[in-house]
């Protein structure tokens, strides 16, 4: 590890003070951000030590005498990234002085998304910890929010980023400096000192001139001296709509910063030997390759989504979960895609071939290292196949990557556009919010070419996707069951041919030779035993908070609307069970708010839930259609709730009572974009109506509540 006052000498006169650059990541956003500071940071001046959060052997917060960033992001109900836990445990140690921190400089760039609770979550509590701790904040801390667009925060957040630490850099080299003068004068009385301080600061002096700190990103009016100078004049007329491929004026006309170039770091090559090829994704420890025994389609023909029931057969497999867990789903990327890029690169004679990844000898790329995700020797058709997110929204380093494989001036001019400063809104509405991926755009910019090497440098790893256990093994030993929406996305000038969710996409295809008709889920199997049943490979998440109350005897509320009602089958099963072991037992009462559009066409699991009212398993089941018109032959004088929360409003007193005198539990699950804040402030409203407190307190006691984990959130969307 280099300490401070180390400085890498670039040129024989050139010397670069480094600052520590440390990212937590889940999904490898916060790392690919970081690694773009780090990528930027010569263009500056500076050098990056850039670590992991979890290769604590790396480096030493309580001996650096450098300015640290974090980039952090915040995953599931605010927790940190897996990476960063063993981090955030041990700085939030209660044991730790007030001055623990004293001499550390830190900036902090939190990752997260406002549809989820606890918005940057992780990032707040590093900032948080480390100010309470005696560090000092250099730079105002950014909270990105990838529920409108990272870059809006992450862009101008590296912008401001560079005059901060070089003021800090300077200032701790003066203060360095002074250390080191006391440390000389301490050299007289205390020869153990002297010996600490002999590898201090070499004395060097930064001339860096008064720089001013930039209090916050949107003051960040110059731009950094990486980002280049684009100014191109078009000669043909001007379009009268904007599109992906076409921009309108000033835009079209304007002098362009785009980002630095991203330093190409691998070589891809592909070798024609015969090896035997993989067929399946890299699996890990903890995945498994599991039959689906039972497909049933939920609901109706008619309705506006399609949920789908899938049974696994586990037994014999090492799955021991419980209610309220979700797994991973490895899927493939679609083949017709993967086919269809081939083309487009002319390399469909070479997809058996095996490809070769080296890093570039000459590559300026800061820690530079070959992807994990793709295992040695993988053909190239496993490579598109398992490996990469070829369905990603590509980031804007991308398409400035991109920028340099495209022949024609209007295309390349078009793709500068996308990825400029001043392009950013096109960005958003041509490619962001629209989720065009590098197949739409190849098709949209026929002179694009872009060498396979680039692909592996800029395209994601495959992630799987997660699904809610919708089954309790105590009902169904052996079996796991889920329940997914199919999701579509409609055609659109961006991507003119309309396309379905990569993952329930392909269950559906897997499943369709098999699938049993809306209305038969207590039917028979439709596999016969003799036919191969269709195989996913899947693993269980672990550490899950999302549980019942280990004593029966409180009471619940659930929460889940549309295929959000999963968990809560499983819960109900399993209290089902409980209940037929110790009749005499005693059982807090149950809720159950669903909702969806219509009574008939989606009411999920309606026979079963209405079996568990029957038995007593569910005390409560609140049922909403949003788009049912009232027949007029209510009983009760108000109108029909439309959406959960109305009937949670309905219900306002027993719910309050529930969670603040009798020590119950509120579960919520679904759509993360809408319905879970919705069904949030409308909690909100209830615990300020009830307790007459006002909105602040009752977010405070919401907060308690999480805290307590008697508020529990499984989202997704
Ligand atoms: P992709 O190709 O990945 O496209 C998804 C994109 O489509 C998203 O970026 C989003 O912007 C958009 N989108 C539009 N509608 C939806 C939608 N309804 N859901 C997700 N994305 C949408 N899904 C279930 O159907 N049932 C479950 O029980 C379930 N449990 C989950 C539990 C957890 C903890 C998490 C994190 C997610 C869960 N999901 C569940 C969501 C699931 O993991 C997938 O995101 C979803 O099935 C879409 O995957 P896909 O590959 O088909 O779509």
């Amino acid at each position: 590890m280099l300490h401070a006052f180390a400085w890498t000498c670039v040129m024989p006169c050139e010397v670069k003070s480094r600052f520590l650059l440390l990212y937590g990541s889940q999904k490898g956003q916060a790392q690919s951000i970081a690694e773009e500071i780090a990528d930027q940071a010569s263009a500056h001046g500076l050098v990056a030590d850039l670590f992991c959060l979890s290769n604590k052997e790396k480096y030493n917060l309580e001996k650096e005498t450098a300015p640290v960033v974090f980039v952090v992001s915040t995953t599931g109900d605010g927790e940190p990234p897996d990476t960063a836990l063993s981090f955030v445990k041990t700085i939030k140690e209660k044991t730790l002085p007030r001055n623990h921190f004293a001499r550390l400089n830190y900036a902090v760039l939190g990752l997260g998304d406002t549809n989820y609770a606890n918005f940057c979550n992780c990032g707040k509590t590093i900032d948080g910890r480390l100010h309470e701790l005696g560090a000092k904040r250099f730079y105002s801390t950014g909270h990105a929010d990838d529920g409108v667009g990272l870059e809006i925060v992450v862009d101008p957040w590296i912008e401001g980023v560079w005059e901060a630490l070089k003021k800090t850099v300077a200032e701790m080299a003066t203060q360095g400096q002074q250390d080191t003068d006391s440390g000389r004068s301490m050299l007289n009385t205390d020869p153990r000192a002297a010996n600490q301080e002999s590898t201090g600061a070499p004395g060097l002096n930064l001339s860096l001139g008064s720089l001013k700190l930039k209090d916050s990103p949107a003051q960040a009016s110059e731009l950094p001296k990486s980002t280049s100078e684009v100014e191109t004049r078009r000669t043909e007329p001007a379009p009268l709509e904007a599109s992906l491929t076409q921009s309108l004026l000033p835009l079209s006309e304007s002098a362009l910063n785009v980002p630095a170039l991203p330093p190409p770091f691998l070589r891809v090559s592909l070798e024609d030997a015969p090896a035997q090829e993989l067929s399946g994704p890299v699996l890990q420890e903890h995945h498994q390759d599991v039959s689906i025994s039972k497909a049933v389609q939920l609901t109706r023909d008619d309705a506006v989504k399609t949920a789908i029931m899938l049974e696994l057969d586990i037994s014999g497999k090492d799955i021991p979960y419980h209610p309220g867990d979700s797994f991973d789903v490895l899927c493939p990327n679609k083949s017709s895609e993967v086919q269809r890029i081939l083309q487009r690169l002319s390399l469909e004679q070479q997809s058996h071939h095996h490809v070769q990844l080296e890093l570039r000898k000459d590559t300026k790329k800061k820690a530079a290292q070959l992807p994990g995700h793709v295992p040695e020797g993988c053909t190239l058709l496993y490579l598109l196949s398992w490996c990469l997110e070829i369905r990603s929204v590509p980031k804007k380093a991308f398409l400035r990557a991109l920028v340099e494989c495209t022949e024609a001036a209007p295309e390349k001019r078009r793709l500068q556009e996308l990825c400029s400063k001043q392009g950013s809104g096109d960005y958003n509405r041509f490619i962001r919010d629209t989720s065009v991926c590098l197949l739409d755009l190849l098709l949209a910019f026929p002179s694009c070419n872009p060498p396979l090497s680039l692909l592996v440098e800029h395209l994601p790893k495959l992630q799987p996707r997660c699904y809610s256990a919708a089954s309790s093994s105590q009902k169904h030993p052996g079996k796991l069951h889920f329940v997914f929406n199919i999701v579509e996305f409609p055609a659109c000038p961006e991507r003119p041919v309309a396309r379905r969710g990569l993952c329930t996409g392909w269950l559906s295809d897997l499943v369709s030779p098999v699938l049993q008709p809306c209305g038969t889920a207590q039917g028979p199997l439709a596999i016969s035993s003799g036919a191969t049943l269709p195989k996913v490979h899947v693993g269980l998440r672990t550490g899950s908070s999302f549980r019942l109350p280990s004593d029966p005897a409180l009471p619940v509320v659930m929460v889940g609307p549309g295929t959000g009602v999963a968990p809560f089958i499983g819960f109900l099963q399993q209290r089902e069970k409980e209940r037929e072991a110790k009749q005499d037992g005693c059982f807090g009462e149950t809720w159950l708010f669903f909702g969806c559009r219509h009574k008939d066409r989606e009411f999920l699991f309606r026979e079963e839930l209405e079996r568990f009212v029957g038995n007593g398993t569910l005390t409560y089941l609140k049922v909403s259609f949003s788009r049912d018109v009232s027949e007029g032959t209510h009983p009760e004088p108000q109108p029909s709730p439309r959406y959960v929360q109305h009937n949670l409003l309905l219900h306002a007193k027993e719910v309050a009572n529930i969670l603040l005198k009798e020590k119950g539990y509120f579960y919520v699950c679904g759509d993360a974009k809408n319905m879970a804040k919705d069904v949030n402030d409308t909690l909100v409203d209830i615990i300020a109506a009830e307790t007459d407190v006002d909105k602040l307190g009752a977010m405070k006691m919401m907060a308690t509540l999480r805290e307590e984990k008697r508020y529990l959130q499984d989202i997704w969307g």
